[in-house]
């Protein structure tokens, strides 16, 4: 008998958590500390549903258009008990809406995208669609030379980008996030992930509250948690292979 997407779903689930908890022990993490988000691109509201009945807290997502419909056709019951993270690139045009289904950005890599952002969040906050101040993570690029950074702004950036977020009362700043860049070998990824951690942390001296990490994939999970992540964000190993990307 084929298994159900339900089995499927639980199966590799599973398997994710306990790479995610056999990382932390190596490396004395608490398991509190370590928050799976799982990236749900491509694949429909079911699945969505089927992962939060399953005691997924965080759910990501990179396409808007995709991302705003799906969101929306949630029963408000699983809506309500899941996070909502923006992973992906975002255009500053498609902010505004962004801003209105979503409870955490983590891809904020321009002064723009964080005015766009705060005026979108208070409009819905004022439309009274949501309640409180959108989430902001920093996106860095760790690209280094001839490396292929992945998005993100600039490391000599992130300070004036923080004080755009922290002076917008919508937006509440909680760390940095990034993707490791391309062809590099294990060790390179874990010295980029290094780097952000360290950029986490010079970040919480001016902005405390800014504990957030956001680093590591399906394939790179474990060096990621190694170097201080406290958010994985998990795609193709839950939900299996999606369609080639642009
Ligand atoms: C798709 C995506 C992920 C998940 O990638 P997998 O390799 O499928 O785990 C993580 N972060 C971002 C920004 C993504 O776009």
């Amino acid at each position: 008998m084929t298994a159900t997407r339900e089995q499927e779903l639980s199966g590799r689930l599973a398997d994710v958590r306990h790479r995610i908890e056999a990382a932390g022990a190596v490396s004395g993490r608490r398991p509190e500390d370590l928050t799976l988000v799982a990236v749900t691109k491509f694949f429909p509201a079911a699945d969505v549903e089927l992962l939060a009945g399953m005691g997924v807290t965080d759910v990501g997502e990179s396409r808007d258009q995709e991302a705003g419909d799906k969101i929306g056709a949630l029963p408000s019951d699983v809506r309500s008990r899941i996070r909502v993270h923006f992973v992906g690139q975002l255009q500053t045009n498609k902010a505004k809406r962004v801003a209105r289904y979503t409870d955490v950005v983590q891809s904020v890599d321009r002064a723009r995208l964080v005015r766009a952002l705060a005026a979108g969040r208070a409009a819905a906050v004022e439309d009274e669609v949501v309640s409180g101040p959108l989430e902001v993570l920093l996106q860095v690029d760790l690209g280094e030379g001839e490396q292929a950074g992945r998005g993100g702004a600039a490391p000599a950036e992130l300070g004036q980008l923080a004080e755009a977020v922290a002076g917008s009362e919508q937006l509440r700043l909680r760390g940095v996030m990034a993707i490791a860049p391309l062809d590099l070998d294990d060790d390179g990824v874990r010295r980029a992930f290094d780097r952000l951690h360290g950029l986490g942390e010079q970040l919480r001296h001016t902005h405390p509250d800014a504990t957030w990490v956001s680093a590591g994939m399906s394939g790179d999970l474990e060096a990621a948690v190694a170097a201080g992540a406290t958010h994985l964000r998990v795609g193709s190993a839950i939900l299996g292979s999606r369609p080639a990307q642009r």
